[in-house]
């Protein structure tokens, strides 16, 4: 399928009907919230979204985004690249009575005045969601991991390694002298 660009507003009622499936891309530059508490501007989020009614009649807005975060270790305090991958079923709604009627496995999603969903607003809702609340690196990748472990190798006694390799080279000292 060729990757388009999600649009920014999606009207549910009118998208359900055809079963209205999209594959592309959301720019990062158009995720302001998410950069600004970010280290870096993410990667442009790969999305798939989905519109249409299911069994019980319920519209329903679906799909996936996935991205990559850039964010402060919160170890070594350097930048660290986390993937993100969200997946959300947002079923529209225009009153509190809806809301409560509403399946668990939706979340309901308010329209606008012309009926419409905000979809660039609530995938960066999801994604915003989807922040790890400490942050940091794998611990092979870690500075500080790496620092903690060079201390460690001070410590610990004289690997076998750095015994001499050559037993003769003791030899031939011994000769010498
Ligand atoms: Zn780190």
């Amino acid at each position: 399928m060729q990757k388009v660009r999600i649009p920014v507003t999606l009207n549910p009622a009118r998208c359900s009907q055809r079963h209205l499936r999209y594959e592309g891309i959301l720019p990062s530059k158009v995720l302001k919230r998410v950069n600004g508490i970010s280290a870096g501007d993410c990667k442009d989020l790969d999305v798939s979204v989905e519109c249409g009614v299911d069994v019980q009649g319920i519209v329903y807005l679906s799909g996936k985004a996935v991205t990559e975060l850039t964010l402060i270790c919160q170890r070594c305090m350097e930048p660290v690249k986390i993937p993100v991958a969200v997946e959300f079923a947002f079923s529209p709604v225009t009153d509190d009575s809806q809301i409560d009627e509403l399946p668990d496995a939706y979340e309901p999603v308010e329209l606008d005045e012309n009926g419409e969903v905000q979809l660039h607003q609530i995938i960066e809702d999801e994604v915003l969601l989807a922040f790890p609340i400490v942050p940091g690196h794998d611990n092979d990748s870690c500075n500080m991991a790496s620092r903690d472990m060079s201390v460690g190798k001070i410590a610990a006694p004289k690997p076998a390694d750095e015994r001499p390799k050559n037993p003769f080279a003791v030899l031939d000292t011994l000769k010498r002298n």
